[in-house]
């Protein structure tokens, strides 16, 4: 007997989906699943989305924290965000207390570990290269190895202070020295000029806050996409948007889609602030965003689901097939007016909103209010 069957779905290509999902996992998945017998059904009525459970790559939900800080459930499930990976928040200081108080959470939560052992305590949290001890890092990863997902450098003049691009070398070091998971550099303001930044990352290292509007960013005097922005892509670095409060322009994201930088990655950089005051609001928003400056949803999705999922070696998520873990995310796209700002106080008009309508996560159903 199968515990959830949801009937009559679309794919975000429109076609026919229906899934059945049994003991936390997804146990069949067809176009029509005829005569399945299960204990609740939820018809979709042919006018729902169903994806993967979304995943959100950059988010700061360390509750405990002063400056970014969240509740992991108001980022995720009431958003239909399934899982949410933290950016650096914690370091091998505090990442312990993080771990254990997310376990009782609704929404999944993974965590890069700041190669800072304080984590996001201050704003220069690289500006004492002391706080950079390798030897606690390699024991927060054999302490927590199914929550730590990668490793987080800041690499901006008020995280580094004087230290420029040392605090990445050290990431590189310490990630090297510990197996293969990737390593995220946050950029904005210079020293660290990004070129240095960039030649430092290799291939499956991510760069987020890729799109934002400040000098220091991807594209050069001429208005075009800097050639040495476009030797990391080709290598295989992987962009990330990484929207926050201050990294996304609409300006930048339309001229990187129209020379086809596009990203990999669609990500948050939620936090209480950004969430309640906007601009980033949520997942949902930043979709919308997207839409708008001329992405399908079949280019979205997939960045908040089966790319996450991939770069930082979740296999049990981010698609729907038999075995994989039972989050999936319900949602309409419906007509709608509603004013999109992004991080520098641009103003665009949307008629096309994006609603999740149920999060399920590990086969528990939230309905969502949309
Ligand atoms: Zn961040």
């Amino acid at each position: 007997m199968t515990d959830l069957y949801l009937k009559n779905g679309r794919t975000v290509d429109g076609a026919p989906i229906e899934l059945g999902i049994t003991g936390g996992q997804i146990t069949a998945v067809g176009p029509k699943l005829n005569g399945l017998q299960a204990a609740e059904t939820i018809d979709l009525n042919g006018d729902h989305y169903v994806s993967a459970g979304w995943i959100d790559d950059h988010t700061h939900c360390y509750e405990k924290l002063t400056l970014y800080y969240d509740d992991p459930d108001l980022d995720g499930v009431p958003t239909g965000v399934t899982t949410v990976i933290d950016a650096g928040s914690t370091g091998a200081d505090n990442i312990g207390d993080f771990y254990r108080i997310t376990r009782d959470k609704r929404t999944n939560v993974y965590a890069m570990i700041n190669v800072s052992k304080t984590g996001i305590l201050a704003q220069d949290e690289l500006g004492d290269m002391n706080r950079i001890q390798d030897d606690l890092i390699t024991q927060a990863l054999a302490d927590y190895p199914d929550f730590i997902v990668g490793f987080k450098v800041r690499e901006s003049h008020s995280v580094v202070i004087d230290n420029d691009v040392l605090p990445l070398i050290a990431g590189k070091r310490i990630q090297k020295a510990n197996g293969d998971l990737p390593l995220m550099v946050h950029v904005g303001a210079n020293p660290p000029a990004l070129k240095d930044v960039l030649d430092l990352l290799e291939p499956g290292d991510i760069l987020t806050h890729a799109y934002n509007g400040k000098p220091n960013g991807i594209i050069d005097q001429e208005g075009n996409i800097a050639n040495f922005v476009w030797a990391a892509y080709n290598r295989g670095v992987i962009f990330d948007v990484g929207h926050g409060t201050d990294s996304f322009n609409f300006k930048t994201m339309a001229i990187a889609k129209y020379a086809g930088l596009d990203p990999f990655s669609l990500s948050t950089d939620i936090y209480h602030t950004n969430r309640e005051n906007g601009p980033v609001v949520d997942m949902a928003t930043c979709i919308e965003k997207m839409l708008l400056l001329g992405y399908t949803l079949p280019e979205v999705i997939p960045m908040i689901t089966s790319a996450p999922a991939r770069n930082f070696r979740l296999a049990q998520k981010g698609s729907l097939a038999v075995g994989q873990d039972a989050d999936v995310t319900i949602f309409q796209v419906r007509q709608g007016h509603k004013t999109l700002t992004d991080s520098n106080h641009n103003d665009r008009e949307t008629d096309t909103l994006v609603v999740p309508t149920h999060t399920i996560v590990a086969g528990t159903v939230y309905t969502l209010e949309g």
